[in-house]
């Protein structure tokens, strides 16, 4: 995902002004990023609406940095999908802050009990697993095992005490909890490895049971364009107050997980990384959202190219091309600027106005920049605000000082003198119909 959007912004900072093409051809590409990473197309639909809306928007067209505005409105919106703030767990006014799992077989329910229960000690809480997954033979004792390595109790159920009722054993749980002063109870529940209603009822009964503060929807972030049914599913089965993505340490396009937050209106709260304990950590959508975009590449390539082309000298120019004060030195300086960029054509887009310039600036090459920079720099100071002045005798010592001809200082002057009338009549929004130069 990362990869295909740096390209699309690597294309927009070349730009100054963006025009709606360009922004079209820009969400067309974030589009198709978001697609191939397996975002749900409904999410992808209304995710690049509001990116073109904004993008074409005043926020925008006002912007020192256009292709920069872009990224921004681009990150706002992914940290939107991903849920905006990051939401910490509820815990109870009256302990024990009860907190549930839900989810298909295999997204790491079970480990995830495991990790947050270490991640809970570390600050202080006291939890207990519940092994309210009596589905699997040996799931009660993957549990067990999980307890141990991270170092907080279990309750689970006993021979003859509430074998196969898993509502019982939640039930019970809780009451272990209360009786045993511990103030988080994490209930690990039963998936099946596709969505069946007796499972759905299963857990629905649990949280009746319960009534947990958090039921926390466990999704595989591999899972693909499945993860929209099924976290619908357990929706609209079970409800859930919060998503975490597992698994994220793979290479899955987790794309279609984020789509989860985005489609249920439920917040992202934890992600896990990997089958140690302390692979884990809360989920901040800021961050995530720049690791997607990687941002800060994206942001040193734009002030690369700002650096090399100062747009608050191109409005100046541009100002100057309308009240008719522009100068050599302004000709000079543009040049020079032209030439910091490297590529000529490439930057040619970043100009106000430039495109009237544009034909007889492609036919520049490194040489005639240097001639001119000489050229411009043996007039004085008058000569080059005033051009007027430039008569043969003043022309024959700069074609001297500059070691060049009459005829290329001639040649400049002419050449000058056109670039100037021209982007006159553009600032003033005329055409110009300049014989030879073809519409512009
Ligand atoms: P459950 O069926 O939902 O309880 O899932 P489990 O907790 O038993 O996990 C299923 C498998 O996924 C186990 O082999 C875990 O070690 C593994 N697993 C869980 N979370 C992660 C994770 O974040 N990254 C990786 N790589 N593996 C994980
Ligand atoms: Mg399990």
């Amino acid at each position: 995902l990362s990869d295909r959007l740096a390209e699309t912004f690597k294309n927009l900072r070349t730009k100054g002004k963006l025009s709606a093409a360009d922004v079209d051809g820009t969400v067309r590409e974030i589009r198709r990023a978001l697609l191939d990473a397996d975002v749900a197309l409904e999410v992808v639909k209304d995710f690049t609406g509001r990116v073109r809306e904004r993008a074409l928007g005043d926020e925008v067209n006002k912007a020192l940095n256009p292709a920069q505005q872009v990224v921004q409105i681009v990150n706002d919106e992914l940290v939107t999908i991903l849920g905006g703030q990051q939401r910490r767990l509820e815990f109870a006014k009256k302990p024990p802050t009860i907190i549930m799992l839900a989810g298909l077989q295999g997204a790491g329910k079970t480990t995830l009990a495991g990790k947050l229960a270490k991640w809970l000690a570390k600050d202080g809480h006291t939890p207990v697993l519940v092994a309210a997954d009596l589905q699997r033979p040996n799931a009660v004792t993957q549990l067990e095992v999980v307890a141990k390595q991270a170092g907080v109790a279990v309750y689970a159920p006993q021979p003859g005490n509430g074998v196969g009722d898993p509502v019982k054993v939640a039930r019970d749980g809780v009451k272990f909890a209360q009786q045993k002063l511990h103030d988080v109870v994490i209930i690990d529940t039963a998936g099946r490895l596709g969505v069946d209603a007796e499972m759905m009822k299963q857990a629905a009964d649990i949280r009746r049971a319960t009534d947990p503060d958090e039921v926390l929807f466990v999704i595989d972030a591999m899972i693909g364009q499945d993860a929209v049914a099924t976290a619908k599913a357990f929706q609209d089965g079970v409800d859930f107050t919060g998503v975490v993505l597992t698994k994220l340490d793979g290479d899955a396009r987790g794309g279609a997980a984020l789509s989860v937050a985005s489609l249920t209106g439920r917040p992202i709260m934890f992600a896990s990384t990997g089958e140690g304990l302390d692979d884990f950590e809360p989920f901040h959508p800021d961050r995530m959202a720049g690791r997607i975009l990687d941002l800060g590449d994206i942001l040193t390539l734009i002030e690369q190219a700002q650096g090399a082309f100062d747009e608050d000298e191109a409005r100046k120019v541009a100002e100057k091309f309308a009240t008719d004060t522009f100068t050599l030195d302004d000709f000079l300086g543009q040049m020079q600027q032209l030439r910091n960029m490297g590529s000529i054509k490439k930057m040619m887009s970043m100009l106000p106005g430039a495109g009237a310039m544009k034909q007889q600036l492609e036919n520049f090459d490194e040489r005639e920049i240097v001639r001119t920079e000489a050229i411009i720099q043996s007039m004085t100071k008058v000569e080059r605000t005033t051009p007027k002045l430039l008569n043969g005798s003043r022309r024959l010592r700069i074609a001297k000082g500059s070691g060049s001809t009459v005829t290329e200082v001639n040649q400049l002057v002419q050449r000058f003198e056109q670039a100037a009338k021209m982007m006159k009549t553009v600032a003033k929004g005329g055409m110009p119909n300049i014989p030879g130069m073809g519409p512009i």
